[in-house]
């Protein structure tokens, strides 16, 4: 419960009907995706300009009150969760389209803004936002660079930190921080906007960012391929890699088309049915493309690789084979899925996945394994379903094990552990698997210089 006092100066600062205590806003804005944590923050309180945010970070400071940044909320690693009576700080009314420079070609908004609104302003002006994934519609830009989103388009246009030309930042004690400006060029030292690309709230507060935003893709092409073994995704990867400049390389179980099908009604690809499928995207930039993507098909069906296929032949078939890959996530959310979030080096994904196919199966013999992921940028989502049988906490220590086994096995592949979604609370025990001692201790000591009273997302990423 907040002391009256610290209430009467956080409604001074963004005005009663800003400053949420009602239960029901505090189960609301208190969490994210994850089904662990029970929300418990103090209050919740929507700013509307910078420099609101900069008044309620200086109090915080004060009142050595702990904030919780909050964007779309659907993180899956728990760093937007306020369980031990933080202040929740919400970016949502802070959305704006600032500036938009065609000369630049880049746009400066609201952090609060939605990534989906964000992706429609570029294609307005004829333009493209390809940072993209099946929660764009309810996740705002600032949670994005917070988390450093990747997606399903990482392969040809990178992670969100490729697109961020400029931040302007709230930090930890409460200073206004413009990085980079928008350019394109700045040698100067240091980069300090990109320690807050990735810094899931624990440096400060995200309030406008400079985007940059690319030409828009030449019509989409999908085929999605049903493939032989886990081994032979990689060999499909390779032959289309080699010669084709791909958008996108997806990959799912059978488990998966299974369950994506029956709950959203959407038709299987083909009719035979394959222990996997590669989805993967290219354009067609001319009619050679296609002649070219046939042959490569051909290769890996004579390879044994592929052993059915098809290719859209218009942008609502290719729109409905993305759905197959896009909605999986959100369709397992009925069985209260443990999602580990795994990358290694694309060069050595064959061996590893090898090895923790094996540990899986031995590990986890009774419960419903369910595969897909970014396999074209080396990361996986290894999906445990919650049996009926178990509650959360029961099913939760069980997955718990398995993960310090998957932790050693990443940390022999020089892998990581959270390859896009963050680590937040769910895997910061895990994080000394990805970064060494050192590494751990610098990285607090950015923290201390950021947010010397450690008032930022305390207990995210590292305690
Ligand atoms: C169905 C589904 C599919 C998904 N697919 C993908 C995917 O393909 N790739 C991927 O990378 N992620 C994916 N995610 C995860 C999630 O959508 C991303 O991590 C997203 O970037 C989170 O944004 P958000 O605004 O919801 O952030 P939140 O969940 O609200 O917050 C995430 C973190 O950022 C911090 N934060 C939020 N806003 C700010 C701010 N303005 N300033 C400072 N810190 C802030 C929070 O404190 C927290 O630590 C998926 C999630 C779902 C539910």
């Amino acid at each position: 419960m907040l002391p009256g006092p610290i209430i009467e100066q956080l409604i001074d600062i963004v005005g009663e009907s800003r400053l949420l205590l009602g239960d029901d806003d505090l189960q609301r804005f208190g969490i994210d995706r994850t089904t662990l944590w029970k929300a418990a923050p103090c209050a919740v309180v929507l700013p509307g300009s910078t420099a609101e945010v900069q008044a309620i970070v200086r109090l915080a400071n004060q009142c050595n009150l702990a904030i919780v940044p909050s964007g779309g909320r659907t993180g899956l690693s728990g760093g937007a969760v306020a369980k031990d009576g933080e202040l929740v700080v919400a970016l949502d009314r802070i959305n704006q389209v600032i500036e938009f420079n065609p000369m630049d070609r880049s746009v400066t908004v609201g952090a609060g803004m939605i990534t989906a609104k964000l992706q429609e302003f570029a294609e307005q002006q004829g333009l493209f936002y390809p940072v993209d994934f099946a929660s764009s519609g309810s996740s705002q830009i600032g949670g994005n660079i917070a988390t450093n989103a990747g997606g399903i388009k990482v392969i040809k246009y990178g992670m969100t930190r490729s697109w961020v030309a400029g931040l302007k930042v709230i930090n930890g004690a409460g200073d206004i921080l413009e990085l980079n400006k928008g350019l394109a060029k700045n040698n100067t030292g240091y980069d300090l906007r990109h320690l807050f690309i990735g810094s899931e709230g624990t440096l400060g507060l995200i309030c406008e960012a400079t985007i940059q935003l690319a030409r828009p893709p030449v019509e989409p092409c999908v085929m999605v391929l049903g493939v032989q073994d886990f081994a032979a995704i990689m060999d499909v990867l390779k032959c289309f890699s080699a010669d084709l400049d791909l958008t996108a390389f997806e990959f799912f179980s059978q488990q998966a088309l299974d369950k994506v099908t029956a709950h959203r009604g959407h038709a299987a690809p083909f009719e035979t049915q394959t222990p996997f499928y590669a989805l993967l995207e290219f354009e067609k930039t001319n009619d050679a493309v296609l002649d070219k993507a046939m042959a490569l098909f051909e290769v890996c069906v004579d390879n044994g690789w592929v052993l059915d296929g098809v290719l859209s032949q218009s942008l609502t078939q290719a729109q409905n084979l993305w759905k197959l890959r896009e909605d999986i996530s959100e369709t397992l959310w009925h069985w209260q899925p443990y999602k580990n979030d795994i990358s290694v080096r694309i060069s050595r994904m064959p061996d590893f996945i090898k090895e923790v196919d094996q540990l899986v199966a031995r590990q986890y013999p009774d419960f419903e394994i369910v595969w897909y992921g970014h396999i074209g940028d080396g990361n996986l989502h290894l999906n445990i379903l919650k049996p009926e049988a178990l509650s959360v906490d029961q099913f939760h220590a069980k997955c718990v094990n398995v993960s310090s086994e998957i932790g050693q096995l990443l940390a022999k592949y020089e892998g990581s552990v959270s390859a896009e979604h963050g680590v937040g609370l769910l895997k910061k025990d895990y994080l000394h698997y990805s970064r060494s001692a050192v590494e751990m201790d610098l990285m607090r000591s950015i923290k201390r210089a950021f947010d010397p009273n450690h008032i930022m997302n305390p207990g995210k990423l590292f305690d």
